[in-house]
């Protein structure tokens, strides 16, 4: 009895090993992978100044993603094609969108957004503008920045390897406002009346 419970023991060790060095998003992912998604801020003028495992609240949580600096209402893209799980907001992370990959076993996850410009169930393609940067959530006494991060399901991965060599998509032109737009329509009208 007792061997068999520990071959049992050894059996459930060898398995687990086994399924993290399978698992796909455990391994680092490699400087191809990281080119062939795109930066989450468009545009050249951001700056990564938050990294993985900096300190948090005094030290007593570590942060578990990246800050990317830009000024507000800079147009925030997915990474990749994929579809929006989850748009909330949250106390910490402000307004947040969730965007599940379609191709890799993870999903990016996007905080402290001004704008959120997708649905929830949306289908979205790499370099889609799906938000913008703002200070939404315990980011509202700070500069405008995204919080990105990515998650294998449970808990995070450090999504710098993943970003590092990916390409800064260039936006020509943002949707406009809903304010705004209806503020030009009314006056298309009053010089069409004129
Ligand atoms: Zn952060």
């Amino acid at each position: 009895m007792k061997k068999l419970s520990l071959c049992l023991l050894f059996l459930s060790i060898a398995l687990i090993s086994f399924s993290f060095a399978t698992n796909p998003a455990r391994k680092s992912p490699t400087r191809a992978l990281s080119r062939s998604l795109d930066f989450p801020v468009a545009g050249k003028r951001s700056n990564i100044k938050g990294f993985w495992g900096d300190s948090r609240d005094g030290g007593r949580r570590l942060h578990k993603g990246i800050d990317i600096y830009a000024r507000k209402g800079t147009p925030v893209v997915a990474v990749c094609d994929g579809v929006i799980v989850n748009k909330d907001h949250t106390p910490i992370g402000g307004n947040t969108l969730w965007l599940k990959s379609a191709s890799h076993p993870w999903t990016a996850y996007y905080a402290h957004l001004d704008r959120q410009l997708v649905r929830e169930g949306q289908h979205v393609r790499k370099g889609q503008v799906i938000g913008t940067v703002g200070n939404t959530g315990n980011a509202r006494h700070m500069p405008s920045h995204l919080h990105f991060g990515i998650s294998p399901g449970s808990g995070w991965l450090n999504p710098m390897p993943y970003v590092k060599y990916s390409p800064k998509v260039t936006v020509a032109k943002m949707p406009a406002k809903k304010k705004a737009v209806a503020k030009n329509s009314r006056r298309a009208k009053r010089h069409s009346r004129r």
